[in-house]
């Protein structure tokens, strides 16, 4: 069964703590990222209402954080989300909570990693 990350958006503050934790975990240099908090917005939906998201967005380094799940720790920017936004766990129990909220992204790893 293949691993995954599960992001409610709709909570996550913006506070970029899962950038450094994960720079931070793989000895990243300056201006490489596994993660990045991506600025969906403002845009005006109507009068009312502004559209503004921010989107935690895993890169191509993402390994799930291999070397800790193998420990049985949790991937580091799971670990250290502030507003437990973030989930970790197969891909099937995770499809299960995407469809209990709107304003969810899930993460899988692509070939870069999965070789
Ligand atoms: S799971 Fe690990 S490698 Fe992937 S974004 Fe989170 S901290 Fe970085
Ligand atoms: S640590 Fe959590 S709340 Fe902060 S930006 Fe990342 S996902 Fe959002």
């Amino acid at each position: 069964m293949r691993n995954g990350l599960l992001i409610d958006y709709e909570f996550c503050t913006g506070c970029q703590s899962c950038e450094v934790a994960c720079q931070k975990e793989h000895g990243f240099e300056a201006g490489t990222w596994g993660i990045r908090v991506l600025d969906e917005g403002p845009w005006e939906v109507d009068a009312k209402t502004m559209n503004w998201n921010k989107i935690p967005t895993p890169t191509t380094l993402c390994d799930l954080c291999a070397e800790r799940t193998q420990q049985g720790k949790l991937p580091s920017c799971v670990h250290h989300c502030l507003a437990a936004v973030m989930k970790y766990g197969p891909i099937d129990e995770l499809v299960k909570e995407m469809d209990k909220k709107p304003n969810q992204v899930m993460f899988v790893p692509g070939p870069y990693i999965c070789k």
